[in-house]
């Protein structure tokens, strides 16, 4: 009988177990695939310190990519071998959220990997495990040769999540600003840049973190005395990825008149924000949230990468990886900030 190895989280505060269970035979629609590369989401972090839900026990995880080992009835066998990605959650396919409002990842049915409870879901539903059992209603896309796994493991949630971010702007204009310099908000900057803005700005306290941005064709800038170094005329677009409310009056500050605000990393209840009606009325502002991504997206980070993805060098913000059995050390890393994201290798 082969096993998977995983790490189960059974609650804040508490350690994370390593533990192992049969790799079951997929049933009719699903693909069970071993697992390359998993990197480590700042989501999981707030999983890991209770500020946001999950059920317990449950296996983390969401960002990956591996290998396609069996599948079962119903799924293309050319799938078999393939190096791949896939969604962050399936979808049914049938519902209204997927059938009518161009929101499958609302989904009425929904199943998020890395964050769906073990009873539930089966056992295999996290990508910090060897293998990984995906579900019918699970997106497959193949990672394109050339692009490392080290690039690939953090595309399904954070340059998917920021090209439907992307996808909600309008047309390109002269200025657009990123608050925040992690992965999605350099991953906006640098899709920005590539759809033609001819100014993207990045607001980052962080300074490890202004070369990443600075490769992805964005001026990065300290959020303070940023509103002196920004033109007068104001940003046409601002795109909100630091997860914090406390951005949010210096980007109301910062859009022009008629201007657009996107808010994609405040996914979390502390996020109570600082704003009048007045404030959104008289500038004529859009704000516009976007959390997750239809499969689309998906198949277009892949498109990026295999064009951009050399170029931008993000490889060198990813950690080396570390094994399962040091996801402890791997999550404290993660904390500490310095790489984009912390790889681990099960
Ligand atoms: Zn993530
Ligand atoms: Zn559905």
């Amino acid at each position: 009988m082969n096993l998977a190895s995983h790490a189960v989280f059974d609650g804040p505060g508490l350690p994370l177990r390593i533990a192992s269970t049969a790799i079951p035979d997929p049933g009719p629609g699903h693909a069970l695939v071993r697992i390359l590369l998993a990197t480590v989401c700042g989501s999981d972090l707030h999983t890991l310190d209770g500020r946001r839900e999950a059920p317990c026990p449950c296996i983390l995880g969401h960002e990956a990519v591996g290998v396609v080992e069996a599948i079962g009835p119903g799924r293309d066998p050319a799938w078999l071998g393939k190096r791949v990605t896939w969604t962050l959650a399936d979808s049914c396919g049938a519902c209204r959220p997927c059938t009518e409002w161009d929101l499958p990842q609302k989904c009425e049915r929904l199943l998020k990997y890395g964050h769906a409870p073990m009873n539930d879901a089966g056992m295999l539903s996290g990508c910090y495990s060897t293998h990984i059992l995906l579900r019918p209603g699970t997106t497959l896309c193949e990672v394109p040769a050339g692009v490392p796994d080290a690039l690939a493991a953090p595309a399904n949630c954070a340059l998917a999540t920021a090209i439907a971010v992307v996808e909600s702007l309008p047309p390109p204009g002269t200025h657009a600003v990123v608050q925040g310099g992690g992965m999605v908000g350099c991953m906006v900057a640098a899709l920005l840049h590539v759809a033609g803005w001819p100014r993207v700005t990045v607001i980052e306290p962080l300074m490890a973190r202004h070369d990443m941005a600075r490769r992805c064709g964005a001026t990065p800038l300290a959020p303070a005395g940023a509103d002196d170094h920004l033109p007068a005329s104001g940003a046409d677009v601002v795109v909100e990825t630091a997860g914090v409310p406390t951005v949010i009056p210096q980007g109301l500050r910062l859009l022009r008149p008629g201007g657009h605000y996107a808010w994609a990393g405040m996914v979390h209840p502390a996020s109570r924000v600082d704003l009048t009606g007045e404030q959104v009325i008289r500038k004529c502002l859009t704000i516009r949230g976007t959390h997750n991504y239809a499969p689309r997206h998906l198949a277009m980070a892949m498109d990026f990468l295999r064009a951009h993805g050399r170029r931008l060098g993000m490889e060198s913000d990813i950690s080396a990886p570390l094994s399962l059995r040091d996801l402890p050390r791997a999550i404290d890393l993660a904390r500490a900030g310095r790489h984009a994201r912390v790889s681990i290798r099960p």
